[in-house]
């Protein structure tokens, strides 16, 4: 008998998939992954030892999550009367969601450039995916995504708010039209949003087609990975269903339950990351050379002559960021840089200015 081979079992878009690929990042300024630089105080760090120190991992978590949950909707302000879902990081919501609405010839939709796993994930469960790019300017290009939502009937919208890798924030009232047309999901997803305080989480009374996502990846936990999703009932219920009953881990839900009962630490974190940003962007200005596009996240995106040289200039000098080349045709020459701690950002200016 032959043995089997993957190319004859395995579906042919996984065949021809990239693996999203996470560079090597040992001993190196890490300014790729828009994590948070700063640590936890020590006082805290010690209260999080003593309470995995002191976590039963011979049982399986709870796997509703409640006390977290309860914790969550306290510190992120979430609306009464939303049901609230958590995942293994956002990745996973995002996941479940398309899991549950994957029928034959079913449209995820989303605007380009933006997150890239909204396009995976569509790949993934077998999803037809639509990319609207935006206008040069980064902003929604309303006419055109609104035709693509008449021609395609998308059964699910994600919409980046702040859009990575572009860093801004779209018009609200445009995503407001966007939720107003569309024949099914919107997600807005506000992994950034720390760093832009505007939420579409006051507006899910109003859309009930309407889900707000947020991590607490860039908040300064990407280790613990933690997701949410607030939203109404009628659709959290559904998608419950398909996630994974343990798939929030012992030790994330007794440490993030500790470190958002602390959340001003965080905020705190993340208002030194705004001003590290306007400091960094003041910094990237006075390169000439160098477009600087403005920010309302923990990133930086630049343009840059010769992208591919520049980037592996910064990288053989010891500072990761993101090469955006070679990817969608408006950041030709594209870099991304996440805001680190001062020291970091003098060292990746000076190293950038090296590698020009
Ligand atoms: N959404 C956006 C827009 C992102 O940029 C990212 C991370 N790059 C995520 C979601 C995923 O975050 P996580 O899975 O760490 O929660």
């Amino acid at each position: 008998m032959m043995l089997p081979k993957p190319d004859s079992i395995i579906r042919d878009e996984i065949l021809s998939l990239k693996a999203y690929h996470v560079p090597v990042s040992t001993g190196m300024i890490k300014l790729d992954a828009m994590e948070n630089p700063y640590s936890l105080p020590a006082d805290l760090q010690a209260k999080i030892s003593e309470l995995v120190s002191s976590t039963p991992m011979n049982r399986y978590p709870d796997p509703g999550a409640i006390a977290l949950k309860e914790s969550l909707r306290k510190a992120m302000d979430i609306p009464v009367g939303m049901d609230l879902m958590l995942g293994n990081g956002s990745d996973e919501l995002i996941q479940i969601i398309a899991m549950a609405v994957a029928k034959p010839d079913a449209v995820l939709l989303s605007i380009e450039p933006s997150f890239v796993m909204y396009k995976m994930i569509a790949t993934f469960t077998g999803m037809r995916y639509v990319g609207v790019p935006l206008n040069a300017d980064f902003s929604l290009d309303m006419q055109r995504i609104l035709a693509e939502i008449e021609q395609n009937q998308p059964a699910v919208i994600f919409i980046a708010y702040p859009n990575n890798p572009t860093g801004n924030l779209f018009d609200a009232e445009d995503i407001s039209r966007i939720i107003e047309a569309a024949p099914g999901l919107v997600i807005v997803d506000e992994a950034y949003h720390a760093f832009a305080g505007t939420s579409f989480l006051p507006r899910l009374a109003q859309y009930p087609n309407l889900l707000v996502m947020r991590t607490l990846s860039k908040l300064g936990l990407a280790g613990l990975r933690l997701g949410f999703m607030a939203g109404s009932a009628d659709w959290i219920v559904q998608l419950e269903k398909l996630r994974l009953p343990y798939n929030i881990n012992v030790l994330t839900q007794v440490v993030a339950q500790t470190v958002l009962e602390h959340i001003d630490v965080l905020t705190q974190q993340a208002k030194s990351i705004m001003v590290q940003r306007a400091v960094l962007k003041t910094q990237l200005e006075t390169i000439p050379g160098i477009e600087v596009f403005p920010s309302d996240a923990n990133f930086i995106l630049i343009r840059v002559p010769q992208a591919d040289s520049v980037f592996e200039g910064i990288r053989q000098r010891g500072v990761l960021i993101k090469n955006l080349n070679n990817g969608h045709p408006l950041l030709n020459n594209c870099l991304r840089v996440t805001v680190g701690t001062e020291q970091e950002n003098e060292q990746f200016i000076q190293v950038l200015m090296n590698s020009l």
